[in-house]
């Protein structure tokens, strides 16, 4: 599918990554009126409501370490465990997706009893782009 996004503003930019993440074979192209950096992007200040509301349902990431959230395009629950790769040199920030890591860390939350809120591990290191 070709989409075509027009506002380079929160809701595009959202919007823009969301449909990519999930459906990465198709043609997403964002046109923003206003030349590159002018705009706000996702440079506006949240309130904690809206926040807590886009982090229960698990479309946003706080990373404690920056004192910074990421936008998650992976679909799943608020509750579940979550993996950051975090490049020290360029800051991108990855996601390790699969339920390997995710399971045992379920697993073993739920033999000691244990309920995790914001279940989160930061791996800092070098990707693969600055590795290269
Ligand atoms: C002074 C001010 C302070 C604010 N402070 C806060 C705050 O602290 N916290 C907060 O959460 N919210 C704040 N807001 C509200 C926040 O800015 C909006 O809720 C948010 O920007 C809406 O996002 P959006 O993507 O829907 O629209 P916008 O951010 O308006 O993005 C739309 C984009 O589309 C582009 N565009 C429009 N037409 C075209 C076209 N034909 N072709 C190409 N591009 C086009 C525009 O240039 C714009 O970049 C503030 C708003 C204002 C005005
Ligand atoms: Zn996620
Ligand atoms: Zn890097």
């Amino acid at each position: 599918m070709r989409i075509a996004v027009v506002g380079g503003g929160p809701a595009g930019l959202y919007f823009a990554a969301l449909w990519k993440g999930r459906h990465p074979r198709d043609d997403v192209r964002l046109f923003e009126q206003n030349r590159a950096d002018a705009t706000f992007g996702f440079g506006v200040v949240f309130s904690d409501r809206a926040l807590d509301f886009l982090r229960e349902n698990g479309l946003v990431h706080r990373i404690e370490s920056r004192n910074a959230f990421v936008a998650c395009v992976h679909h799943h629950a608020g509750s579940d465990p979550v993996v950051f790769l975090i490049c020290e040199r360029c800051g991108t920030v990855g996601e390790a997706t699969g339920s390997a890591v995710t399971d045992v860390l379920k697993a073993s939350c739920r033999s000691a009893g244990f309920v995790p809120k914001s279940p989160v591990i930061e791996i800092a290191g070098i990707c693969s782009h600055c590795r290269a």
